[in-house]
């Protein structure tokens, strides 16, 4: 395998770009970090820890308040990521692209907001059998408020969503979905313009959970006419406590604010307040400042790279670690839909996932083991947990080869 791997067709050096995350570079339990639990959080390049140490060294106060320099300079930096998102995810609108603190707050606003406004008793919400937890919760408490029950597509043995019990379930009752565009616990890539499409013919807003898409991924949200659209800084090179919602300008309008506060009025009085205009109307309090800066400069590398650059080294990565994974005696790979990005999530035979967990993190290797925060979909194969390897475009051979090493010695530690 050649270390220093530089892609012809693009002039990429991947190893270049590995060099650039510090926390790669160092041995954990006496042995060099094999990091591949990307899909709860990546990690982040030198530029984004120095761009968030330089706020707060020089640049710290708080933001779209102060009349003096430093603030409304913090202000500059922090509001020049929305446009970078914006560009990203080609919104339409600046004012599309509300600030949270994650795909979770994401999700919960768009429930809390739109649910409270506009589901009652006997409405339906779509959401699939593969959700994270983050997009199942949210609508069951916003249901037990207004009577609206959540309808359930279900997926086969594979992996993948059976589209025709969706259209069967799709009906006058149906008022929102909500679905993943990549599944973290098996990778499916769901048929999410499919989706929009069909609950758009009876204008049914759909929002779609991109946590896992928009870091491995070009996510185009007018090419999909999703009507909202959730991810995390955190899973794309970016910081924690950060994230984005983004919906589309008539549907923003359309919905009350999710939490009062600073920053999201217009004017306020004890009789009646009104509210800021777009993105500001959900933006109440302090925000995490130097996170939204962070991802700014996250953004500004992905971007470096290229996302089409990066989902095709992925790809690469993940069939050659599909293809060696595959020829281990006991190891059933869970989740095989043609579909796939990159988390490859398994089972050994006789070895609790915990176990053997514990085991690769003796070697040196980070997995995720568990349920990966969707037990529908443990239940649905009828497994406690899995083993999961998440794959970013920084890891490389060498780290898949060590994996199933450590999958080999894991398996001599319990025979
Ligand atoms: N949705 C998906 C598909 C995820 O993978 C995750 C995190 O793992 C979430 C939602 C929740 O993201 P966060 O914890 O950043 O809010």
């Amino acid at each position: 395998m050649n270390q220093s791997k530089t892609d012809i067709s693009t002039n990429i050096n991947w190893e270049e770009i590995r060099a650039q995350f510090p926390v790669l570079n160092q041995e954990v339990n006496g042995k060099r970090l094999v990091y591949l639990d990307n899909g709860a959080s990546s990690q982040m390049p030198q530029v984004v820890v120095d761009r968030i140490n330089k706020y707060h060294s020089h640049e710290h106060a708080n933001v779209h308040r102060g009349i003096h320099s430093l603030s409304q300079h913090a202000t500059d930096a922090y509001e020049a990521t929305r446009e970078k998102v914006r560009r990203l995810i080609n919104a339409r609108y600046q004012e599309e692209i509300i600030y949270t603190t994650g795909t979770t707050d994401s999700i919960n606003l768009v429930a809390n907001s739109y649910g409270r406004k506009f589901f009652k008793e006997g409405d339906e919400i779509i959401v699939s059998e593969m959700e994270h937890h983050a997009n199942i919760v949210p609508w069951q408490l916003v249901g037990e408020q207004t009577g609206a029950k959540l309808r359930v597509i279900p997926m086969n043995e594979n992996g993948e969503l059976e589209m025709e019990r969706f259209y069967e379930l799709l009906s006058e009752k149906t008022k929102f979905v909500s679905v993943i565009h990549v599944s973290n616990a098996l990778g499916t890539i769901n048929p999410v313009k499919e989706i929009i499409d069909a609950a758009h013919e009876r204008n049914i807003p759909v929002l779609v959970d991109g946590a896992q898409a928009v870091p491995h991924s070009k996510v185009d949200v007018q090419e999909l006419d999703t009507d909202f659209y959730a991810f995390s800084a955190h899973k794309m090179c970016g910081p924690t406590g950060f994230g984005i919602l983004y919906g589309k300008k008539e549907l923003l309008d359309s919905i009350p604010p999710y939490r009062g506060g600073g920053d999201m009025i217009d004017k306020v009085t004890f009789q009646k307040t009104t509210w800021n205009d777009l993105p500001h109307k959900f933006e109440a309090g302090t925000p995490p400042i130097a996170a939204g800066i962070g991802l700014g400069t996250g953004i500004d590398f992905l971007n470096s790279i290229g996302m089409e650059n990066i989902a095709a080294r992925e790809a690469e990565l993940v069939a050659y670690a599909t293809k060696k994974l595959s020829k281990i005696e006991g190891l059933r790979i869970v989740g095989t839909s043609h579909e796939k990005a990159s988390v490859i999530s398994f089972l050994l035979d006789g070895i609790h996932p915990t176990d053997a967990g514990t085991i690769l993190d003796k070697e040196g290797i980070a997995v995720r083991t568990g349920h990966h925060c969707a037990q529908p979909v443990m239940d649905h194969f009828n497994i406690p947990g899995t083993l999961r390897a998440s794959i970013s475009f920084y890891n490389n051979e060498d780290d898949i080869d060590r994996l199933v090493d450590g999958i080999e010695y894991t398996k001599e530690f319990f025979a």
